[in-house]
């Protein structure tokens, strides 16, 4: 767990109410959070909704892991330290998005329960809607798509602590939506996570 390092700062409240912001984007800041195992569907259902949601005239935005850890998560690997560190990242940077306005998709692993609790808790604090999107495809089913050839390296012994391999995944016990992608398309997948957004008025501003 992150601890509070800097002394003396002070909390500096904007001006802006969020309501503002809601009728100005015409939509809800809202974190939609992916969840499950590598190649089992988030980044290409996130992206998908993404495009989605920019052509129906929406603000949305993905945040990737691989993409993430090009950039501000380039200094952590995939122990269970760093793992943990990755989503606490991601839960603030999500949520801070949230806050300003945007739809924002974020697609991680995010193997442990009580890392994406946390991540959950920020967002219910702060008044933000967070909607957990458990990914759901068996090993063998990840194992045989395997886009990118990680389950071979992983089989091989080249890739350590790989989720559903040689290190944990833990399910989550209540999700918003449970996308079983053995049975869905892509297209119906994206299609439930947007009937839930219609649903819960993220949509419509003001
Ligand atoms: P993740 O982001 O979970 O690692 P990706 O989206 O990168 O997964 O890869 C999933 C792969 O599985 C893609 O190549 C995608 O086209 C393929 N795929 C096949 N069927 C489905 C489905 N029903 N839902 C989602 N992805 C699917």
């Amino acid at each position: 767990m992150a601890k509070q390092v800097a002394t003396n700062i002070t909390w500096h409240e904007g001006h802006v109410e969020r309501e503002h912001r809601n009728k100005l984007l015409k939509q809800r800041g809202a974190t939609i959070w992916f969840t499950g195992l590598s190649a089992s569907g988030k980044s290409t259902i996130a992206f998908t909704i993404e495009h989605a949601l920019v052509e129906r005239g929406h603000l949305a935005y993905v945040l990737d892991g691989d993409n993430i850890r090009h950039g501000l998560n380039k200094n952590l690997g995939f122990s269970p330290e760093d793992r943990e560190e990755n989503i606490r990242r991601i839960g603030e940077v999500s949520k801070l998005f949230a806050e300003a306005g945007l739809l924002t998709l974020t697609s991680f692993i995010s193997p442990y329960r009580a890392d994406r609790d946390r991540a959950r808790q920020i967002h219910e604090k702060a008044g933000l809607a967070f909607i957990e999107v458990f990914v759901e495809a068996s090993v063998e089913l990840c194992e045989q798509r395997d886009p990118r050839g990680l389950y071979a390296k992983a089989r091989a012994g080249e890739i350590p602590e790989f989720t559903g391999i040689s290190a944990p995944y833990e399910e989550p016990l209540k999700p918003e939506i449970v996308l079983d992608t053995e049975q869905l398309t892509v297209v119906e997948s994206a299609q439930t996570v947007l009937d839930c957004l219609v649903q819960r008025g993220l949509l419509a501003g003001g």
